[in-house]
């Protein structure tokens, strides 16, 4: 059977609008009654990985959560949650300056800390894994995720499936990065826990997109969509194919895959939309947008090829930009490396310095500096 991708088209978030598009899609995947079953508790999972103002496209839109917990309660869901282990900065805050708080609570959303933390362990063809998972995920009956389209330095993009990295709580998610240094390795631990989570729905809200610095320094560019799938691999090779990416050189696509979390090949994913089935030829043709900024080259210096070490100078690299660096320290902060890959080592008034030997090309550092001072080439 093919995974069903719904695509619903929308050229702002104005609220109507966005709910009417939700509303749509959750009916083109069944219904929304057929994610849950009475009496039970659905956290919806945003992306919500650092403030920023609304338009900057750094975390899913309030509009689109919104809807989405709308459409939900409307259908009888009345349990609803909601939460984020975030990058920098407290979930809630984020929500209360975004005025999506406000926008969730005529439907009863409560908050919820996921910095509280449970040990999840997972097993699954031969390999075990442990979790520091957020305890509202391990709580909830089921998790609905609402991710951002956006580009990622380590993995091109990321959108249904890295979603849920924000599952693991606080500062576990940096230390998962020594853990699984490379695009492949980090990929593979990102299928098996959407395996261990099984989210019950994936929706992207890609109205407005980034692109180029992301997923937090990059620029805002209108795609004018919303995806939604029980099948995130189909969804983000649909994304893949929309900003003219080849979805096999995305790392989470080709090993979730192969794991069995779902299928990239565009024979196997069928279009639908408020207007009938679309082809993705079609859907490209239409909706892609050519000129997306992000990395279109496979991911190199991963799997065998991490272990050879004169590879590594064709590694990308994360660089500081002096003039918009601000000496803030968060990078040096976010990085997971014992002993620092990036430190002052010129004093506190010069912005940090690298050192590439030891650095494991996580790029956190660059996720994590609000002032769009470091790129990675
Ligand atoms: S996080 Fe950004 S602004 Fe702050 S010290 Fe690092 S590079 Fe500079
Ligand atoms: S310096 Fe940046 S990219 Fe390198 S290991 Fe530290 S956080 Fe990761």
């Amino acid at each position: 059977m093919k995974s069903k991708v719904a695509v619903l088209f929308s050229r702002d978030y104005e609220e109507e609008a966005v709910y009417e598009r939700i509303r749509a899609g959750f009916q083109l995947l069944g219904g929304a009654d057929t994610f849950y079953k009475e009496g039970e508790h659905l956290l919806l999972k945003p992306n919500l990985v650092r403030g920023a103002a609304v338009e900057r496209a750094v975390f899913t839109h309030p509009a689109v959560v919104t809807a989405v917990a709308r459409v939900l309660w409307e259908a009888g869901c009345k349990n609803l949650q909601c939460g984020d282990s975030c990058g920098i900065g407290q979930a809630e805050k984020i929500m209360r300056d975004s005025k999506m708080l406000s926008g969730l609570a005529p439907y009863g959303v409560k908050t919820v800390d996921f910095s509280r933390e449970q040990q999840v362990q997972y097993e699954n063809g031969g390999q075990k894994l442990e979790f520091a998972m957020a305890k509202p995920v391990c709580e909830a009956d089921g998790l609905i995720s609402i991710s951002k389209m956006k580009t990622h330095a380590l993995e091109h993009i990321t959108g249904a499936v890295k979603n849920q990295y924000g599952c693991i709580a606080g500062l576990n998610k940096a230390k998962g990065h020594t853990r699984y240094p490379n695009a492949d390795s980090f990929a593979r631990m990102l299928i098996h826990l959407n395996q261990c989570i099984s989210p019950r729905l994936y929706i992207m809200d890609g109205i407005t997109a980034m692109e180029g610095n992301g997923p937090t320094s990059g620029d805002p560019v209108p795609m004018g969509l919303l995806l939604m799938s029980r099948d995130p691999i189909a969804l983000d090779s649909t994304f893949a194919r929309l900003v003219h990416l080849n979805p096999e050189y995305v790392p989470t696509n080709v090993h979730g895959e192969t794991m069995g979390l779902g299928t990239w090949h565009t024979e196997d994913i069928e279009l639908v939309t408020e207007q009938g089935p679309i082809t993705m030829e079609n859907l490209v043709k239409t909706h892609g947008n050519p000129d997306y900024n992000v990395d279109r080259t496979r991911s190199r210096g991963s799997g065998i090829l991490s272990k050879i070490g004169f590879l590594r100078i064709f590694q990308k690299k994360p660089y500081i930009d002096p003039d918009k660096c601000r000496k803030c320290g968060i990078c040096v902060e976010s990085c997971p490396v014992d002993g620092k890959a990036l430190t002052f080592a010129k004093g506190p008034k010069t912005p940090p310095v690298y050192n590439y030997q030891k650095c494991i090309r996580c790029f956190c550092c660059q996720e994590m500096c609000p002032h769009k001072a470091i790129s990675v080439r």
